[in-house]
């Protein structure tokens, strides 16, 4: 690789899990520098999502777009990203400016960059700029440079995607041999394409002896890497991953640790058992539960179900007897993978892979698309993260046209061929179309908030209707709030995870407030207070998490038995005292629970104020499809009759319901949106917000927010 910059520099030391440092890469002037930052820097902004957070917000304005040569690259981790004695310690969060959503994005991503771009010497790396050609970037801590170093040849072989390409980076720059003291990041073709690239992050894998990858799936994180000319990013570092962070005190990090995996250890295998199935053992229970996306969310069951079912996965391709951590020390393991699938479909047909996953989330995607083949799940997981493509956003895109034709908003013609629910064909075809940009693959690789002004554009041409007559009828089954997809759950029988998609900052992605289990399965949040509660309360722990490198798995997924005695068991609060305390023996501070919840709605508040900045910030954009509401149409509504006929009961009282069912339907819609409204009401009162939905002036001063574009932001909003 021929190197175009490079400056050496002597690696920051980690000291109660900072550096104090942000690399910057400016990839339009190619310059690189190194930021200090002041000590308390960390102390208001935290780490990963902070940091991204600020820097976004002082660099960027309204005007700036995922285009644009000042958006941001942010990667960072977090204080207590990097430590194998506690479980779960590999995330780090890409934040930028979204070509989905046009306000910030932030998706968190497993594997070993985070842990080695600290070990590195680095809190955050900040790229800005757009490179003329394709160039890679490697910090490399042993050798005590770093450098931008144009993409090597093979970038240009078509043959290269997102995990090829990574995988061959990794051995080039070692010496052609694979080594845990590196890793990279890359983006695909696909991203150049359509707008929900995605990041993958490989790392090697000492176990399977390979690299092995996870995905920054949601908002086109992938899709600004490749704008900017990035190709890849390569973190080395041979320091020692234990007591990476270099604790304060480390006996206290070991105690936290081991207390966490012991719950893990026993509880996991007999709850959702995430370490025997990943997490595609929440098929089953979503079935049963009729949450399960079937045919773009219109049903949350089916009969063919079981053909998508963890055992299915287990049985056929996960290697069943080794642990699969995405970082050292997670016990909770859930990271399946295979090896050796052979690929049936594509360009690639005939070509043995290997395939980390697939997801739950990838799981419901194609059973959204009304596909019920496991293999072609392990395939469209694979193409998704060598293509380089968000498969919820992707899977949802193409449930939508394939809605657009069951109800005759566009027909075969406008597509090219019959793109209906259930044909794999089709969405193969679709998928490879939207990874290379050509047929209809332009159009969907847009996603479903624009694919919907282009459909309602098509169809008022075509039926002399007005585009807004036509856009109503499509806003009641195009999944998108915000301009993202949804992710995999169905909403219609949880008001609480309404709320949690509809009022997410970022859009309908669950990882802000992940409810729908505590409220439809386990009818922990049974009162509109309960649920509104909720939607302050896990949004602000759920940040910390993000921001301070951690996974939330191994709290939310693993109910702690001595949860049972407290009053609020959903909060888990037993093992949240693990984390609290995993906190303060690393960065010796003294936090109390309610302090880390105050540290996380700073950032909130900020993340709020960009959307308002960015045009996403008011109660309009927190509206949410009718169908995520309710059973959109008759046929969604004759499938659980029985279930809707008793909740409109219930809202009427004494009152009897209408004797026509398509009258109950219709009234039954009305009320869900009362209820839907109501819900938003309570939650923003209770997070300092006007019934806009804005963030009121004392809001933002109680959390030292309020400089002068926040000033200049909430008088414009007229608050
Ligand atoms: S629980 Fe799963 S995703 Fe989370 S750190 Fe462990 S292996 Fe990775």
């Amino acid at each position: 690789m021929k190197t175009l910059r490079q400056i050496e520099y002597k690696p920051a030391k980690v000291v109660g899990g900072y550096t104090d440092r942000i690399l910057r890469v400016d990839l339009g002037t190619q310059e690189i520098t190194i930021q200090e930052l002041p000590p308390d820097f960390k102390d208001k902004y935290v780490g990963g999502r902070g940091y991204a957070l600020k820097l976004i917000w002082d660099g960027t304005t309204r005007e700036t777009h995922y285009d644009s040569p000042e958006n941001i690259l942010v990667m960072a981790s977090g204080p207590l990203g990097n430590e194998p004695a506690f479980p779960g310690t590999s995330k780090f969060i890409v934040g930028t400016i979204s070509p989905m959503t046009d306000t910030f994005i932030d998706s968190n991503i497993g594997g070993h960059f985070g842990p080695l771009l600290k070990l590195a010497g680095f809190d955050a790396l900040a790229v800005s700029g757009i490179s003329k050609e394709n160039v890679v970037i490697l910090i490399d801590g042993d050798a005590q440079t770093i450098s931008i170093a144009a993409a090597p040849a093979y970038d240009r072989e078509t043959d290269e995607g997102a995990l090829s390409f990574g995988q061959r980076l990794l051995k080039d720059v070692n010496g052609g041999e694979y080594s845990d003291s590196l890793a990279a990041v890359t983006a695909g073709q696909g991203a150049c394409n359509a707008r929900f690239g995605i990041i993958n992050s490989l790392f090697f894998d000492i176990r399977r002896k390979r690299i092995r990858s996870k995905q920054a799936g949601r908002g086109g994180t992938g899709t600004v890497m490749r704008h900017k000319g990035l190709r890849g990013i390569v973190a080395r570092s041979s320091l020692s991953k234990v007591n990476g962070n270099n604790a304060i005190d480390k006996e206290g990090v070991r105690q936290a640790g081991s207390r966490l995996k012991a719950v893990i250890s026993k509880c996991d295998p007999q709850q959702l058992g995430m370490s025997i199935w990943g997490t595609t053992g929440l098929s089953e229970y979503m079935d049963k539960f009729h949450i399960f996306p079937i045919n773009n969310y219109q049903y949350g069951q089916s009969p063919e179900s079981s053909k998508l079912f963890a055992n299915v996965f287990l049985d056929k391709y996960f290697s069943k007897k080794i642990p699969d951590g995405c970082y050292y020390g997670c016990n909770l393991a859930c990271a399946k993978g295979a090896e050796n699938v052979e690929l049936t479909r594509g360009p690639r047909a005939g070509r043995a892979v290997d395939i980390d996953g697939p997801e739950y989330e990838t799981v419901g995607a194609v059973s959204s698309m009304g596909i019920f083949d496991p293999h072609f799940v392990m395939e469209y997981s694979w193409y998704c993260d060598e293509y380089g493509i968000d498969a919820i956003s992707t899977g949802v895109t193409i449930s939508f046209f394939m809605e657009c034709l069951q109800r005759g908003f566009l027909s075969a013609d406008d597509v090219g061929y019959e793109l209906t629910f259930g044909n794999i064909q089709a969405a193969d075809r679709l998928l490879h179309e939207i990874a290379s940009g050509k047929g209809f693959g332009k159009i969907v690789g847009q996603g479903v908030a624009r694919g919907k002004k282009w459909v309602a554009e098509k169809y008022a041409a075509r039926n002399g209707t007005s585009e807004d007559a036509a856009m109503a009828e499509l806003n009641k089954f195009g999944m998108e709030v915000k301009g993202l997809e949804f992710s995999m759950y169905i909403t219609k029988e949880s008001l609480a995870q309404q709320g949690g998609y509809g009022l997410a900052l970022k859009g309908p992605q669950h990882d802000e407030a992940w409810l729908i289990f505590i409220d439809q399965v386990h009818k922990e949040l049974p009162t509109l207070e309960h649920k509104a509660n909720a939607l302050k309360w896990f949004p602000l722990i759920r940040t910390w998490f993000n921001a301070t490198g951690l996974c939330k798995l191994p709290w939310i997924d693993v109910r702690n038995p001595e949860a049972a005695k407290t009053s609020e068991p959903a909060k888990n609060l037993p093992t949240l005292a693990y984390y609290v305390a995993y906190l303060n023996a690393t960065t010796g501070s003294n936090k109390k629970l309610e302090d880390i919840l105050d540290d996380s709605e700073r950032l909130y508040i900020l993340q709020k104020l960009i959307n308002l900045r960015h045009g996403k910030g008011t109660r309009a954009s927190d509206q949410i499809p009718l169908r995520a509401m309710g059973p959109a149409y008759f046929n969604e509504y004759e499938a659980r009759a029985e279930y809707y006929d008793e909740w409109l009961q219930q809202q009427l009282g004494d009152n009897k319901a209408p004797a026509s069912p398509e009258q109950r339907h219709k009234l039954l819609m009305e009320k869900r949106f009362e209820a839907y409204q109501q819900l938003c009401d309570i939650v923003y009162e209770k997070k300092g917000f006007t019934s806009e939905g804005i963030p009121k002036r004392e809001t933002v001063e109680k959390f030292c927010l309020m400089d002068e574009q926040a000033r200049q932001l909430l008088s414009e909003s007229g608050v």
